[in-house]
């Protein structure tokens, strides 16, 4: 994993990819990197919270979602994603 590079890519390691929860895990970990501009884990960490929480937010809105015709429709529109932090 890394943070800094030159094109600002988020790679997480395929190892670490075990599921959709654990890339959000890592995804918000390498978003806290960047959004604290620093390289340090526990900075990252503090700000990962915040990605997290949004991330859980996020997870129960889809859930909702599934209720109604046209949110299913808007569910199909992101199936093919990759991340779902957004
Ligand atoms: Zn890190």
């Amino acid at each position: 994993m890394f943070t800094h590079l030159p094109s600002r890519s988020v790679f997480i390691d395929s190892d670490r990819y075990v599921s959709d929860d654990s890339l959000g895990y890592w995804l918000a970990h390498e978003l806290g990197h960047l959004a604290a501009n620093s390289a340090s884990e526990s900075d990252a960490n503090k700000a990962a919270r915040d990605y997290r929480k949004r991330l859980r937010l996020k997870d129960a809105h889809k859930r909702d979602s599934h209720r109604s015709n046209t949110d299913r429709a808007l569910g199909q529109n992101l199936s093919g994603h990759t991340t779902s932090i957004g």
